[in-house]
């Protein structure tokens, strides 16, 4: 093949390939997929090789200074993805590349390693996509194990994904049952450790990768299988640019490299649901021996300032299973003592200076912290304003909770339980909890578990509150083996009453309705076109010029929705604005909105994000 002008593309936010011009001495070495040093820009760069030319329409050209793989980085298949990649998420085909490879390879460290030989895999498996949907997470195993060793046999791959690095320990533990090869792949390595093990991978010395949402980029040869497990979880969106998602990838490889595909969940996303049905997909649902039982708390006549934020049904629950010595938690999803402090005579409120929103006050380090950043402060003992004026505080976080817990119950042993907290506290008789706790399902046994506010769990502007609080509730009463309580001033919700009922069909079919109804996934596709900036009112002015022109240029079957504040409008000093693109399809809402999006650009210094799928 003739090698003197190589098509290279880069880590940057510009499209390519550009054409490089190679020297007779890299020729015989030089190959598609490789990561090669150039100048870009007039800065030192690197880049990717993805094919050669003979001719180049640009004179002169810059040269290809050196190579840095022995062996390709990306071969074929990645290559293709990673343009797909490019093309469905709206970043380049560079900035894919970039996101594909470990961490290390991104600076100008020279790789080595030894190519394993393309593997004597057997037939192909014949594609498959499995929804094992189960209702007691306990039989999930025996199933999972079976089919990767399945796999196995075939001298076929697989990658298993999992939404915390906390899950990966015991999913490791699982696979010992198999006792085949296993390599854990993360983000959250040091970067060298990341890189030493993809090599690994690379060189086919594993059977399995486990890791989590980044691990479906690993470079696995002949791969029979990705399981995703708790497909619901939020964690598989990639929350920075790109914004990719993990089961989106795992789709896109599975139909170019012909694997199956093993979605795992107790409570699985409407999504997920939806298309398991659409497509026929198989479904395999396991059945519970036994449901705990399940008690909503009407609270429309409890006033929380008067009265203990804890029902007389939830304080009498808790008293008789500490009475049989059985272990409480109290699940609530807000961290602190109290979640506002104002001053009761002029109403000043003490706020995040850099995300305008209420702080926290922690009891422990006695100091009010921003729940988004990490901006912290001392609480001032007077108001600023009118001097001599006590602030108060108010709203209940799980400080505060558990003072009134100690206050009802002196004799019991109470704890606390949030992400820093190291490890859940067993000996503890009553326990309060945030999210985290749900890592432990399984782990140790719970008696009663009780929801504190379940409205808090409802009321985010997010159109999947519902289903994240279905998920909730649904691997809440999993882990309570006697009881789970809920209290809330919505005793109709639908989400509730389904979990009550064990209706998980009934849930779905509600919830698609509204989702199709209002134009939302999996009905419509979205984009979010992001605009931050330090200048509020510009940023504002920006957005409504930048929706003119979307709204201007739209085509039939796309709706353009007015700017609004993001659900965090003020975050680490930038106001956030967001305008919700609506489709049939992502191609045809990016078709049309990245033009005008980018002649945007050249016009405006405010920074534009665009989410796909949010
Ligand atoms: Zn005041
Ligand atoms: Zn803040």
């Amino acid at each position: 093949m003739n090698k003197r002008i190589a098509q290279v593309i880069v880590g940057l936010p510009v499209e390519g390939p550009f054409d490089y011009s190679v020297g007779k001495s890299l020729r015989d070495r030089i190959a598609v997929g490789q990561r090669v040093r150039m100048v870009f820009n007039r800065r030192p760069s690197i880049g990717v090789v993805v094919r050669f030319q003979k001719n180049s329409p640009f004179k002169p050209l810059n040269p290809v200074l050196s190579i840095l793989d022995d062996y390709p980085s990306l071969d074929e298949k990645a290559l293709k993805l990673t343009r797909a990649f490019g093309r469905y998420y709206g970043c380049s085909w560079g900035e894919a590349a970039q996101t594909w490879l470990p961490t290390a390879l991104r600076k100008a460290k020279e790789l080595q390693w030894t190519p394993c030989g393309e593997d004597k895999a057997e037939a192909p498996l014949g594609k498959k996509v499995i929804l094992l949907h189960d209702k007691s997470p306990d039989k999930r195993w025996p199933f999972i194990l079976e089919t990767i060793r399945k796999v196995w046999e075939a001298k076929r791959r697989v990658i298993f994904l999992v939404p915390e690095a906390s899950l990966i320990e015991s999913v490791l533990q699982r696979l010992k049952e198999v006792s085949c090869p296993v390599i854990v792949l993360d983000k959250k390595m040091r970067s060298s450790r990341e890189l030493e093990q993809w090599i690994k991978v690379k060189e086919g010395r594993a059977t399995v990768v486990v890791g989590t949402r980044s691990a479906v980029f690993a470079p696995v040869s002949s791969l029979g299988l990705i399981v995703i497990y708790e497909e619901e979880h939020a964690a598989y969106k990639q929350e920075q640019s790109p914004h990719y998602r993990a089961q989106t990838i795992a789709q896109m490889r599975s139909q170019s490299e012909g694997c199956s595909l093993l979605y795992v969940s107790s409570a699985p996303s409407a999504e997920t649901w939806h298309k398991a049905k659409k497509e026929r997909w198989t479904k395999i649902t396991y059945e519970p021996d036994r449901l705990s039982e399940m008690q909503p708390v009407d609270m429309t006549n409890y006033n929380p300032q008067r009265t203990s934020i804890l029902s007389f049904p939830l304080q009498s629950a808790i008293q008789e299973t500490l009475t049989a010595q059985g272990k409480v938690v109290l699940f609530m999803n807000r961290k602190g003592f109290s979640t506002q402090t104002r001053c009761p005579q002029c109403g000043w409120t003490l706020k995040c200076p850099r995300c305008d929103v209420n702080l926290t006050y922690l009891y422990v380090s006695k100091r009010m912290v921003c729940r988004h950043c990490s901006f912290k402060t001392e609480l001032p003992g007077f108001c600023p304003h009118c001097p001599g004026s006590y602030l108060r505080s108010s709203g209940t976080g799980i400080e505060k909770l558990e003072s009134e817990a100690a206050r009802l119950y002196p004799h019991a042993r109470i704890s606390r339980y949030d992400r820093q907290t190291a490890e859940f506290p067993r000996e503890a008789d009553v326990v309060i909890a945030t999210q985290a706790v749900l890592k432990g399902q399984g782990a140790f046994p719970v008696d009663l578990m009780a929801v504190v506010n379940f409205d808090a769990e409802l009321h985010h502007m997010d159109f999947r509150s519902a289903q994240k609080a279905f998920a909730l509730l649904v691997h809440l009463r999993q882990f309570a083996v006697r009881k789970l309580l809920v209290q809330t001033r919505m005793i109709d919700n639908y989400c509730l009453r389904a979990v009550l009922k064990g209706d998980f069909d009934g849930f779905y079919r509600k919830e698609l309705k509204f989702r199709q109804e209002l134009g939302f996934p999996p009905y419509k596709h979205l984009a979010a076109v992001g605009l931050r900036g330090s200048d509020e009112e510009r940023v504002f002015e920006q957005a409504k010029d930048l929706y003119a022109r979307l709204e201007k240029r739209k085509p039939q079957g796309i709706d353009v929705l007015d700017p609004h504040p993001d659900v965090n409008p003020k975050l680490r000093d930038k106001y956030r604005f967001t305008i919700l693109l609506k489709g049939l399809s992502v191609k045809d809402i990016l078709a049309y909105a990245t033009p005008v999006i980018k002649d945007f650009k050249r016009r405006h210094s405010t920074l534009i994000t665009l989410n796909v799928d949010p």
